[in-house]
């Protein structure tokens, strides 16, 4: 017997639980089909337990300040089975809570992969489901280049699986998951490469955040190699993995190579033909402001619309959907601009807005105004392992207002939220200096520049 459904979201991540959940709370009859596990990237082999091993990293860096606090250390060693073990205990946890949410709210969970059979119809297990409305909320996957020996090598999939620490590993890709992966490994204790094949990672970020990252990795690791493009990787009989570049060169063997060249949207084998929704060359859905397909009753959220490939995006363009379509709200839909974002590197990086060539460009050098501000922050500054903490405002007009703020350095990460409220609201460099500072922070520093 087909079931039918008001509101069906074909993958459990980030983007189908939100929009079946709050499909389901504004009264539709509402199913998420989900091929793996629940959560999808973000909880499983995202950034769940990327933020884990990150707290992992950030545990071992503590270690390295404890001795000028007055603590002695000894017997430091970890015990990565341990980390993993609680970890997935972790992840657990989140997933019994996804059952009671769906539980309460009234969701249909179907376990399997869904296909296609026309517009209003999937096809998973065999069976047939229908709904009025379907979200296509597949995500990605990561991407793995066409060379030789790229098999050997693994995906940040593949580095959520390791049961071992690998002693000595290099990861490829210039972008978030590169950085935050040899971040992690560097700072647990392996021997980390980090292979770029351009000057330098983070090239799209503000300079202040990319260049600050580069000073950092020469003084600390993990060993940078930029204009590295890799042709191929060598499997050793010793079973050590050996990354060739165009230039000739070669990496000293490592153990793990892990690929984190970018990701491509899961579309291919879902059957979207016999719907026919648009796809772009890259195979992201093609959608409007408002999460519209150009099939009606069809709408795509999340990565695989190839727009700021990020956990909350997801959810909150799912939930404004649902809004929009089940609780009268016609205009709802999510602004894609100044999305604030973090790289969870060695420091960590914020940022909202433009980055200043990006202010240059879209307003011109006399209308811009940059405030720049950096020092050690007090967590380090009394230690003998001081890293630089820098941050730049960037201003429009007269007015001064604010359209840039990037930050690089301890505690950028939890700072950011707050600044990027106001940011929205549309806040000018007089009203943060209005703004009676908190002392001792480095987040203090945005309103006493
Ligand atoms: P996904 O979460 O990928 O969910 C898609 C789901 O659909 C999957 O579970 C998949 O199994 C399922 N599926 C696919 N096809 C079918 C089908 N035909 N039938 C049934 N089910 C199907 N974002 C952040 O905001 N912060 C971070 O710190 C962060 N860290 C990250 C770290 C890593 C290593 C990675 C890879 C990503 C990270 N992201 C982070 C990005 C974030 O994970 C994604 O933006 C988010 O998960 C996208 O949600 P989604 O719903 O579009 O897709
Ligand atoms: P990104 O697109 O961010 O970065 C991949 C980078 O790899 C490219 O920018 C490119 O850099 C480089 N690259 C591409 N192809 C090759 C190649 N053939 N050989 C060598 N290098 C190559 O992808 P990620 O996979 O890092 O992350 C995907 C998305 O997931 C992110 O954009 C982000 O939206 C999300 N994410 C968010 C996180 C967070 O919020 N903290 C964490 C992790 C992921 P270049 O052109 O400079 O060489």
């Amino acid at each position: 017997m087909t079931q039918h459904f008001d509101f069906l979201a074909i993958g459990g991540g980030s983007g189908g639980i939100a929009s079946a959940n709050r499909a389901a709370k504004l009264g539709k009859k509402s199913a998420v089909i989900e091929a793996k596990y629940v959560g999808g990237t973000c909880v499983n082999v995202g950034c769940v337990p990327k933020k884990a091993m990150w707290y992992a990293g950030q545990i071992a860096d503590a270690m390295k300040y404890a001795p000028d606090y007055g603590f002695s250390l000894s017997d430091i060693s970890l015990n990565w089975g341990k980390l993993i073990e609680n970890r997935q205990a972790y992840i657990d946890r989140i997933h019994a809570s996804y059952s009671r949410g769906f539980e309460s709210n009234g969701v249909t969970l179907i376990n399997g992969f869904a296909k296609f059979v026309d517009a209003k119809t999937v096809e998973v297990n065999g069976e047939k489901i229908t709904a009025d409305h379907i979200v296509i909320a597949t995500g990605g996957y990561p991407a793995i280049p066409e060379i030789p020996g790229a098999e050997h090598g693994i995906t940040s999939d593949g580095f959520f699986e390791l049961h071992e620490q690998p002693k000595r590993v290099a990861v490829i890709g210039a972008g978030y998951i590169g950085v935050e992966l040899a971040g992690v490994m560097h700072a647990l204790g392996s021997e980390t490469h980090l292979i770029v094949r351009k000057e330098k990672p983070l090239r799209e970020f503000d300079p202040i955040l990319a260049d600050t990252l580069v000073e950092v990795m020469e003084t600390e690791g993990p060993k940078l190699h930029n204009f590295s493009n890799p042709t191929a990787i060598q499997k050793q009989s010793d079973g050590s993995l050996v990354v060739e570049f165009d230039n000739g060169e070669s990496l000293t063997p490592v153990d793990s190579v892990i690929w984190a060249v970018g990701r491509k949207p899961a579309t291919e084998q879902i059957n979207l033909s016999v719907t026919g929704v648009e796809l772009d060359q890259k195979g992201f859905i093609q959608t409007d402001e408002y999460q519209n397909t150009n099939v009606a009753g069809i709408y795509a959220v999340g990565d695989n619309t190839g727009r700021a490939a990020l956990t909350p995006v997801a959810v909150a363009a799912g939930r404004r959907l649902c809004e929009r379509l089940f609780n009268n709200k016609p205009e709802s839909k999510l602004d894609y601009n100044d999305i604030a974002t973090v790289v969870f590197s060695h420091p960590p990086i914020a940022t909202v807005g433009l980055t200043e060539p990006e202010a240059i460009e879209k307003y011109g050098k006399d209308n811009i105004k940059v405030y720049r501000s950096q020092f050690t922050a007090l967590y380090q500054a009394m230690t003998s392992h001081r890293q630089p903490t820098k941050m730049k405002l960037i201003c429009l007009g007269e007015e001064e207002k604010i359209v840039g703020i990037h930050s690089i350095g301890f505690g950028s990460d939890e700072l950011i939220q707050g600044f990027a409220v106001a940011f929205k609201m549309g806040a000018t460099k007089a009203d943060f200096d209005n703004t009676v500072a908190i002392h001792p922070t480095s987040a203090e520093e945005f309103v006493t520049m």
